[in-house]
């Protein structure tokens, strides 16, 4: 089955929004086995509607559209998609029915113009909308099937899942494929050395497929394999991800949606440690990342955003005379600092960032990019020295990143009593 999407709106052509409906639904054929081969946005017109549906009854079997199911002038996906193919549209009673309870529950009269949602071309199938008013639509129609979605993300996905996938896989029979991706996720490793360690695999890639992806000084890489069942797919990806783990080692800090925060945070409770944190040019990210994570608070103690030099000295008890002698962004100031946080704040472990964000700042001996992040438990204090190349946003999030790897790598490695 060959599928295209026709995302509609103004306001995705206008760049004004992120077009995440077609990221969704790209995923979701994927993984069905389904091959997407183009996406088209149009504005909210109704001509170029037209244009881009007619184009796609040319070239797909599955046409999926999304957007312009809503009461407005500018709503017209029914009635063009209808019109194309020759279909009277018909007033629904059960989603008349639904449309004017959406509003009663909510104790307001329904406005006239709502009533045209509840227009379903006719013969087709009804897809209900429980998260708002707009119904959508599957027509079958001379060997095509036709998808119609409103455009809101909360009210397109769930109505996917349950009623379009469904119907799709029924579509499907038995004999079709599945697609399925893993991603894991590497920090502390190029992505030419990740490419080196696992090449003899790279080159032998069949099924699954391997693809690297490098974003925000990560590493990713990719496992698709298309079986018959989800389960087959996931045994075929699981004895690579196992091999790759294998020879990257710590490198790999999680797979698909882990976060770093999480791991750590996760870590964290598993030894029952607690941390503190003293952050200059990272504002407090990484407190705020960790604190992202429910249930931290057992382990996550104090995040001090010690910005100027006087609250470095006042409050981390960094000794004036090592800023003045070495810069506030120095190795020996991230000692100071480190160990100043972890005593102030009675914590197991702690962490200290300085830095230059940019963009002004930086000098020839100090560049922009030059972070200095530190690390201390009860006998050991460690500080490296990175420069991160970026913007401001990705040079914080970058060191917020490494800080914390930091704290993974010697959690991972933690023994009681030492
Ligand atoms: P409504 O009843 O809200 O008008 P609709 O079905 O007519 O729904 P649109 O008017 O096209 O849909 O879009 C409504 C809103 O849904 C947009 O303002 C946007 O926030 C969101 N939306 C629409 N299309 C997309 C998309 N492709 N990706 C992400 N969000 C989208
Ligand atoms: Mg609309």
């Amino acid at each position: 089955m060959r599928a295209e999407l026709i995302s509609t709106g103004t306001e995705l052509l206008l760049g004004q929004i992120l077009n995440t409906n077609a990221r969704f639904l790209g995923q979701r054929l994927a993984r069905l086995g389904i091959d997407v081969y183009f996406q088209t946005t149009v504005g909210d017109n109704n001509i170029r509607l037209a244009e881009a549906f007619n184009a796609a009854l040319e070239r797909a079997d599955l046409i999926i559209i999304t957007g312009g199911l809503g009461p407005t002038m500018d709503d017209l996906t029914k009635e063009t998609i209808a019109g194309i193919l020759g279909l009277d549209i018909l007033l629904d009673d059960d989603s008349m029915a639904r449309v004017e309870e959406f509003f009663k529950i909510r104790g307001r009269k329904m406005p006239e113009a709502n009533k045209k949602q509840a227009l379903i071309p006719k013969g087709a199938l009804v897809i209900p909308n429980k998260t708002g008013t707009a119904p959508g639509a599957i027509i079958d129609n001379a060997g095509k099937t036709i998808v119609i979605l409103p455009g809101p993300p909360v009210e397109m996905q769930p109505m996917f899942t349950k009623t379009v996938e469904p119907y799709l896989k029924k579509k499907q029979g038995r004999g079709s494929s599945v697609i399925v991706s893993r991603i894991l996720r590497i920090l502390g490793m190029g992505e030419s050395t990740v490419e080196e360690r696992i090449k003899d695999l790279v080159d032998e890639q069949t099924n699954p497929t391997i693809a690297f992806l490098a974003p925000q000084g990560e590493v990713f890489v990719r496992l698709t394999a298309k079986a018959g069942t989800e389960a087959e797919a996931g045994k075929m990806i699981g004895k690579f991800a196992k091999e790759i783990k294998k020879r990257l080692g710590d490198y790999v800090y999680g797979t698909d949606d882990d976060t770093m925060e999480q791991v750590v945070a996760g870590l964290l409770r598993k030894h029952g440690l607690t941390v503190s944190t003293a952050e200059s040019c990272t504002g407090g990210l990484v407190a705020k990342r960790l604190t992202d994570i429910p249930g931290v608070s057992e382990n996550f103690m104090y995040g001090i955003v010690s910005y100027a030099d006087a609250a470095k000295t006042q409050l981390l008890g960094v000794p004036p005379e090592v800023i003045e002698k070495h810069g506030a962004v120095s190795e020996e100031t991230a000692i100071e600092m480190v160990r100043g946080v972890r005593q102030v704040c009675g914590t197991d472990l702690s962490v200290a960032i300085t830095g230059i964000a940019g963009p002004a700042g930086g000098t020839p001996e100090k560049p922009v990019g030059l972070v200095y992040i530190g690390f201390a438990d009860h006998d050991t204090t460690i500080v490296q020295r990175y420069i991160f190349a970026g913007d401001r946003e990705v040079i914080r999030w970058q060191t917020a990143n490494v800080a914390l790897n930091m704290l993974r790598k010697y959690l991972l490695h933690y023994k009681k009593g030492r």
